[in-house]
C-alpha cells in the first residue's frame, strides 16, 4: 500500500523502518511468543525495554545523571497541572506566553488554590509571529516555564533562558529530539510522545531530582514525580506499547547519528520549505524569521479561499494533514524527524505548480 505524506502536528508520522520492526515483531516479541501489547509490564522481557528506553533517551539527551526520567501518562495536558503540583513549594511561579498550548499551561496552574501566577513577557501583542525576549526573574519563584516550540503557531526558542539560579521548566512536546538542548539548563522538560517520540499515550518527564526530593503534600500518588521515580514508572500499569515503539525510535534516531544529526537533516528540509516560501509571491510565511520553527511550519496564501482549494487539492495529491490549526487556519506543515526530506521537495514542487495555476508573476 502507498503510504502518504502526513504533514500532522500529532499524532504524527513515525519512520517506516521503526513501524516494519513492530510489524516483524508484532506476534511473537524477541522469543516469548506474546506481541509486546500481551507481555506482562513485571516480565524481564518489558523491563528490558523500559530500561533500553530510558537508557537510550539519557544517551541521546546527554541527560546528567541528576536528572529522573520518567515515562508517564496523561498527555502534556496533565503536566500543566503535575507540574505546579509538585515543584511550586512556595506557589509562586512565571511564565512566557508564546500562544495556545503555554496559555493552556497557564490556565491550569491559575485554577490552583493560592497559586501566584506571573506572565512575565507575552508575544500576544504580535499576534504570536514570534517569541518574547525573557526579562530577568525574581529569584524567590519556584520556576519559569517556558514552551520551546510552539506547535500551532510555528516559533521556537532555541536555547534556554538564564534565570539566576532558578529551574526553568520547558514543554518541549513538539520539539523533543529535533534539535539540541542542553538538559542541564533545565529543572524539568516534559513532552507528549505522539510528535517526535512515538504513539500518543505517553509522556516524557525529565526532572532533576533535587527539584523532587520532597513529595508535596496531600499529593494523589499518580501524580507525585518522586513516588513515580522511586517505582521506575511502574507505578502503576504503565503504557508498555508506547514505550516499545519509542524505544525503537530512539534506536532508530541513534543510528541516524542521535539529535546533532537529525537537527541537521531539520535544517536542511525546514530551509527547504521556508526559502521557497520567501521567495514565492502566493505563499509566505507568517512568523518573524529569528523565531521560525524546524518542525512546524505554518502558511498562507492571504486568501482563506484558495487556502482551502490548496489543502483540497494537496489532500487529493497525497500531502495529508497541510490544514492549519483551526485557531489560526490556513496551512501547516509538521516536519517531525520522521518527516523524509523528499516529502519537503515533492510538497514545494506540488506549491509551485499550484501557484502557477494560480496565475504568480
Ligand atoms: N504542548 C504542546 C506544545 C503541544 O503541541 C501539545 C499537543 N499538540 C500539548 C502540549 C498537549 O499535548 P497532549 O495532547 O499530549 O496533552
Amino acid at each position: 500500500m502507498e503510504r502518504v505524506y502526513n504533514f500532522s502536528a500529532g499524532p504524527a508520522v513515525l519512520s517506516v523502518p521503526v513501524l516494519e520492526q513492530v510489524q516483524a515483531e508484532l506476534l511473537s516479541y524477541n522469543g516469548s511468543g506474546m506481541s509486546v501489547m500481551e507481555l506482562s509490564h513485571r516480565s524481564s522481557w518489558f523491563q528490558q525495554i523500559m530500561d533500553d528506553a530510558e537508557a537510550l533517551l539519557r544517551e541521546l539527551m546527554n541527560i546528567p545523571s541528576n536528572y529522573q526520567v520518567l515515562f508517564l501518562q496523561g498527555g502534556a495536558s496533565l503536566q500543566f497541572s503535575m507540574v505546579p503540583m509538585n515543584l511550586a513549594k512556595n506557589k509562586k511561579i512565571a511564565f512566557v506566553d508564546t500562544g495556545s498550548w503555554s496559555k493552556k499551561a497557564i490556565e491550569e496552574a491559575e485554577k490552583m488554590k493560592d497559586m501566584q501566577v506571573e506572565v512575565i513577557a507575552s508575544s500576544k501583542e504580535k499576534n504570536y509571529a514570534s517569541v518574547p525576549e525573557i526579562p530577568a526573574v525574581e529569584t524567590d519563584i519556584d520556576y519559569l516555564h517556558i514552551t520551546t516550540n510552539n506547535t500551532i503557531e510555528g516559533t521556537c526558542y532555541f536555547t534556554a533562558p538564564t534565570t539566576n539560579g532558578v529551574p526553568v521548566v520547558a514543554d518541549m512536546s513538539s520539539n523533543i529530539l529535533s534539535s539540541e538542548y542542553n538538559v542541564a539548563d533545565f529543572g524539568l522538560i516534559y513532552a507528549g510522545a505522539q510528535k517526535n517520540i512515538g504513539p500518543a499515550g505517553l509522556t516524557v518527564v525529565i526532572v532533576r531530582e533535587d527539584l523532587i526530593a520532597e513529595s508535596l503534600p496531600g499529593l494523589p500518588s499518580m501524580l507525585d514525580y518522586k513516588l513515580q521515580a522511586k517505582n521506575g514508572s511502574m507505578y502503576n500499569t504503565p503504557p508498555t506499547f508506547a514505550i516499545y515503539v519509542a524505544k525503537l525510535v530512539f534506536e532508530w534516531i541513534k543510528e541516524l547519528g542521535g539529535v546533532s544529526a537529525i537537527e541537521a537533516i531539520n535544517r536542511e528540509k525546514a530551509a527547504l520549505l521556508y526559502d521557497y516560501l520567501e521567495e514565492s509571491t502566493l505563499f509566505s510565511s507568517p512568523v518573524e524569521k529569528a523565531a521560525r520553527s524546524l518542525t512546524n511550519i505554518p502558511f498562507v496564501t492571504g486568501n482563506p479561499e484558495l487556502d482551502k482549494k490548496f489543502v483540497s487539492e494537496a489532500t487529493a495529491a497525497g500531502f495529508v494533514n497541510l490544514k492549519g490549526h483551526r485557531s489560526v487556519g490556513g496551512m501547516r506543515a509538521s516536519l517531525y524527524n520522521a518527516f523524509p526530506i523528499e516529502g519537503v521537495t515533492a510538497l514545494v514542487a506540488f506549491m509551485q505548480k499550484f501557484a502557477e495555476n494560480e496565475g504568480e508573476k
